[in-house]
């Protein structure tokens, strides 16, 4: 079975086709610059990867025919024609309190997303362009969406609710929904696997720490909390996001510096996190070399999200009562052993361990704790193409 999955941004889209069966992906790339002088990569599987400037595509409807147009070309296709597309899996950011599961795309459907718009105003709105024009273009292939925040909307109400006038959940949805959902929900899946033991049984903390970051609690197979919230600002501090701060700041902030909420927010978002703590940048290589030539804030920014980390290890532990294994993934947790080890070190009150040689890998599904540690620690690249090619496919048969 072929999946095309479509992930649709404002102004960009990732694409890959993939079989979710034998996981080999066929051809993936990206479209960039949508609407403005279009910018075209496209990389099949044991070839050159093709890229293209100057691609006229106005809108996203032209940007998806040039991904078809590509995987069926007669020198770099990977396909005979588009019916060998069995499904498209479209990633939906925001699928409110409608959505727990991945579902087949219907016009209910799509009405139910865009009712979700409001809550995820710079990327839904996307992710329906991206829908609508690949169903114009593929009129009778299933399409599926699978949400960001579908997973965790298992969680019980005291880990959702914000202790607000209730008012406000009732009238206006607003609650912790938690996204990075397919990312959690495709390495605690593999944890099991590697364990060797039913996801029912385990424990699990999923740590997907990337330019984004956030936690999860993942009690038999169940997001049972995370740490993004309303919206993807809370929780950890990221590369440029503030993470969890004190509300009363804003005010103080905004009235000392004649900042209006828009501005204030430009600046929780794009420039907090360990690049506004470091002042050197967003990504934790710069941080690390800067750190490791003496500069201290750039090593305070490490501590400080290493710090965070660590502390919703042992927040999510104790809501559990327990766990069975802590996982790292996504572009800090796959490949930054400084980063880790910082988390691990101190938690072995809890029974964790880190082997530090089995620490000093990159990118791999390993087993990173020490042979006597009670509690596992887990490398697992994530995958969430795979996980959307999988409920596609699950779906479309
Ligand atoms: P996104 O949230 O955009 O999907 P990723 O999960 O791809 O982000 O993570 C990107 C981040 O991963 C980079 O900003 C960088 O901080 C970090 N990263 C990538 N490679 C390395 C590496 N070799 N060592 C340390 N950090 C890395």
């Amino acid at each position: 079975m072929n999946i095309l999955v479509i992930n649709a941004g404002s102004s960009s889209l990732k694409y890959q086709l993939l079989n979710p069966e034998t996981q080999q992906v066929l051809a993936k790339g990206l479209c960039e610059r949508i609407g403005i002088d279009g910018k075209f990569t496209y990389k099949p599987e044991g070839k050159q990867a093709v890229k293209e400037a100057d691609v006229a595509m106005p809108t996203h409807s032209e940007a998806i025919k040039a991904v078809l147009d590509a995987l069926v070309d007669p020198a770099n296709g990977v396909i005979g024609s588009m019916k060998e597309i069995d499904a498209v899996g479209h990633r939906v950011v925001h699928g409110g309190e409608k959505f727990a599961k991945s579902v087949l795309i219907t016009e209910e459907v799509m009405a139910a997303i865009e009712e979700c718009n409001p809550l995820a105003p710079l990327h839904n709105p996307a992710n329906i362009i991206g829908i609508k024009a690949c169903q114009a273009l593929m009129p009778s292939t299933p399409m599926v969406a699978v949400f960001d925040t579908a997973f965790h909307q298992t969680m019980p109400a005291a880990a959702y609710m914000y202790a607000l006038p209730y008012e406000y959940y009732e009238k206006d949805k607003v609650r912790r929904y938690g996204f990075h959902g397919t990312s959690h929900k495709y390495v605690t899946q593999r944890a099991a696997a590697m364990l060797g033991r039913p996801i029912e049984e385990l424990k699990l903390i999923s740590c997907h720490l990337g330019n984004g970051s956030s936690i999860a609690a993942v009690d038999g197979g169940k997001s049972v909390d995370t740490s993004m919230g309303f919206t993807p600002l809370a929780g950890l501090p990221m590369g440029t996001r503030c993470g969890d701060i004190d509300a009363g700041i804003l005010q103080y902030l905004m009235n000392k510096y004649g900042m209006d909420i828009d501005k204030m927010l430009n600046v929780l978002n794009k420039k907090s996190g360990v690049e506004g703590l470091s002042c050197v940048s967003s990504d934790f290589r710069d941080l690390e070399s800067a750190a490791g030539k003496g500069d201290q804030k750039a090593a305070l920014a490490q501590e400080k999200f290493a710090y965070e980390v660590r502390k919703y290890v042992g927040a999510y532990a104790a809501a559990m009562g327990g766990v069975d294994a802590v996982i790292f993934t996504a572009g800090v947790g796959e490949n930054d052993k400084t980063i880790r080890s910082m988390v691990c070190k101190g938690l072995e009150f809890m029974g964790l361990k880190l082997d530090a040689s089995a620490n000093d890998v990159r990118g791999e599904e390993t087993v990173i704790s020490a042979a006597d540690s009670r509690v596992k620690v887990l490398l697992i690249p994530t995958n969430e193409e795979l996980m959307i090619a999988i409920d596609t496919a699950a779906l479309a048969k």
